[in-house]
């Protein structure tokens, strides 16, 4: 085999081995649904790409996906280049990563939305960094925001205390180049992912009532999305059960 033929029986096993992982996974989301009464439109997934090469967003891209998850804004950046060669319209970033504020004025450029927004001083970076790329024409519609909230209230594991939402939650929504568009919640492998989910759907009934606009309940991955469906997840965001074992990295 030459070198350019083992190249595309790669490409082929790599589309046959995603596309057999999503379906399993859309049946599986959907079979989460069903448990929780709940229609299966009212969850998204997004596949979290993280790690893995732009080759495999294009992979999904053409298995229909449109939204892609990544947690580093060097990273996406660079895929986000090596994709702009080929013709992917319509294609949506999130940022779900913990988000650094000198970081802030790139994602700003590429990010749909961003998950993880979790102090008052991100969000003025976010907003400074959207205005700028509204106005540089690099994107048109101001920058959705999910709010980050602790999974346990302990502030040094990050993410927003449940007594911080409603003030970090009207300084977004006050911002015109941000749109404040609901939660999102990262259960620590120590706790019960369950408990914390619950807790969250309590704490967004109460959002809600104040910002109706704020919707989103990003929460679930791959270990624990039938618990985030059954307590409200719109969006599961999952890396390992589509993409396969990311390679080992040390930060
Ligand atoms: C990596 C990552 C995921 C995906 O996790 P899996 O367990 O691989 O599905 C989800 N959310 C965030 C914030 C992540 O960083």
């Amino acid at each position: 085999m030459s070198s350019a033929e083992a190249r595309i029986a790669g490409a082929a096993a790599r589309t046959a081995e995603l596309s057999g992982n999503l379906s399993g996974l859309l049946a599986r989301i959907e079979a989460a649904c069903r448990m929780a009464g709940r229609a299966p439109e009212s969850v998204r997934l997004l596949p979290v790409t993280k790690f893995f090469p732009a080759s495999d967003v294009a992979i999904l891209y053409q298995l229909g996906r449109r939204e892609f998850g990544e947690s580093r804004e060097q990273e996406t950046a660079a895929k986000i280049e090596v994709l702009r060669a080929g013709d992917h319209p319509g294609i949506r970033w999130h940022m779900i990563g913990r988000l650094q504020r000198n970081k802030a004025r790139n994602v700003a450029r590429w990010a749909h939305t961003v998950h993880s927004v979790d102090s008052e001083r991100l969000v003025n970076a976010l907003a400074a960094g959207a205005r700028a790329a509204l106005d540089a024409g690099e994107r048109t519609e101001p920058l959705r925001v999910l709010l980050q909230v602790s999974a346990d209230d302990d502030p040094a594991r990050g993410g927003v205390t449940a007594a911080e939402i409603p003030g970090l939650a009207a300084k977004t929504a006050a911002a015109p180049e941000l749109r404040l568009s609901g939660l999102m919640v990262i259960p620590p492998l120590d706790t019960e992912a369950d408990a914390v989910f619950a807790r969250l759907a309590a704490l967004r009934t109460r959002l809600l009532a104040d910002h109706p606009e704020a919707e989103e309940f990003s929460a679930g991955m791959s270990g624990d999305l039938e618990s985030a469906i059954e307590h409200g997840s719109t969006v599961v965001r999952v890396g390992t059960a589509l993409m396969g074992a990311r390679p080992i990295i040390s930060a």
